[in-house]
């Protein structure tokens, strides 16, 4: 018979770059937090591994920021974007970026909320969740039954648990698909700079990650992810074929072996940042275009602050009643406008007509596509 959890203060769902930052502010100050993941870390995750600096601070504040940038991340400072055709949009990123794996990601970031107190449970997978404010909540997990007085959601794209998925509203949102694979081999080539490839229906981005790894990581339509999902070397061919400038880009480098991970649907778009009386955070609460490399930043930034409203209201400076509507009004304030322009610039990344936007002459468009969808400070 399973066991009953130890009751705490506050319990998190998802114990990625969300859960974690959520965790740490609340763990730092005292409070009992424990974070519920169904993973065991270091796991390696679907993303391009492109960190935007609107992350630093947070990093920093959990106290891991130099460590990953010492963990031999690669630092970015250009962008280049191309066609098929070998057509290409080229300039500088706005602050440098620091490409790395989300295995050591993940893990370093979870790791410094479980050294702020944080207790972590590993290999739990919550089946479903009930409770309000006023009365606690209840998490049944695959292994036992847990009680809080506060939730945050962090359970990232695409769980059962989320609300529009149990409602079907989702569906209308027409669904992408992400994969991504490790390459090795010869990667000088990469150094300081992201190449973005754009193909029919999809876009396949490649840097440079730690220990001279190259990240091929790609979003597209159901389609294509089928092909990688059955045959990787068969669609990479493909993909090589259409483009000289990306055969020449893979030449020197093989993916390593292991199959292609393959995602989940990816709905594009914001969610809310209520379920309930649960507060959500990162991906759970809205999932931004992958093109604009912010979905991290957006997860720790958001993590954070749901963590730290949760902390002031413990501490007595926001009465329980406006707890859920100010970080509703807080998180729309600052996602509002990225959501919308991540939308706006998204026909340039996935259209059947997207290669033909790429033109030398819509660089300013596509370094203002990067700026507009920088995440602000919560
Ligand atoms: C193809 C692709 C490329 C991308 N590239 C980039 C990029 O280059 N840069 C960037 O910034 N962003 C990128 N993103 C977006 C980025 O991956 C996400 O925005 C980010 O991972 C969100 O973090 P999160 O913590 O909210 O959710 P996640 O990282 O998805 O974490 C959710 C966690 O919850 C756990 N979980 C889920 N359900 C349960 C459950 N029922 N019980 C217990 N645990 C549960 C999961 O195991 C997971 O660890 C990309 C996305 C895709 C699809």
């Amino acid at each position: 018979m399973a066991q009953n959890g130890e009751r705490v203060d506050i319990l998190i769902i998802g114990g990625s770059l969300a859960g974690a930052a959520a965790a740490f502010p609340l763990a730092r100050q005292g409070v009992r937090v424990r974070i519920l993941e169904k993973a065991r870390f270091p796991r390696p995750k679907i993303c391009g591994e492109f960190l935007s600096p609107e992350s630093f601070p947070v990093l920093a504040r959990m106290g891991v920021l130099d460590s990953l940038r010492e963990s031999g991340a690669e630092t970015i400072e250009r962008f280049e974007a191309y066609s098929p055709s070998g057509s290409s949009v080229k300039g500088e990123l706005p602050a440098p970026v620091l490409s790395i794996s989300r295995d050591v990601l993940d893990h370093t970031v979870l790791r410094a909320a479980e050294g702020a107190g944080a207790a972590v449970a590993f290999g739990e997978t919550v089946m479903s969740f009930s409770g309000s404010l006023s009365r606690g909540f209840e998490v049944q997990t695959s292994k036992r039954l847990h009680h809080s007085r506060f939730l945050i959601g962090a359970w990232g794209r695409f769980s059962p648990l989320d609300p529009r998925i149990r409602n079907g509203s989702l569906e209308e949102i027409p669904a992408l698909f992400g994969f991504k694979k490790h390459l090795e081999g010869e990667s000088s080539f990469l150094q300081g700079r992201v190449l973005l490839h754009v193909f029919d229906r999809g876009y396949l981005g490649l840097s440079r990650i730690e220990n001279g790894l190259v990240n091929l990581a790609a979003l597209t339509v159901p389609d294509v992810a089928r092909e990688a999902h059955h045959d990787f070397d068969r669609l990479l061919a493909r993909l090589r074929s259409e483009s000289a400038v990306l055969d020449r880009q893979l030449e020197k480098l093989r993916p390593l072996p292991g199959p292609v991970l393959v995602s989940e649907p990816v709905h594009l778009g914001p969610r809310g940042a209520l379920a309930g009386d649960v507060l959500l955070a990162g991906d759970a609460a809205g999932v931004l275009d992958p093109y604009t490399g912010a979905g991290m930043s957006a997860a720790l930034v958001t993590g954070e602050a749901a963590g730290a409203r949760l902390a002031r209201h413990l501490s007595g400076e926001i009465p329980r009643e406006t707890l859920p509507g100010l970080w509703a009004s807080e998180y729309d304030r600052v996602m509002k406008n990225r959501f919308l322009f991540s939308r706006l610039f998204r026909p340039v990344f996935v259209s059947r007509f997207a290669a033909r936007l790429l033109h030398p002459l819509a660089s300013p468009l596509a370094a203002l596509a990067v700026r507009l969808t920088r995440v602000g400070p919560l």
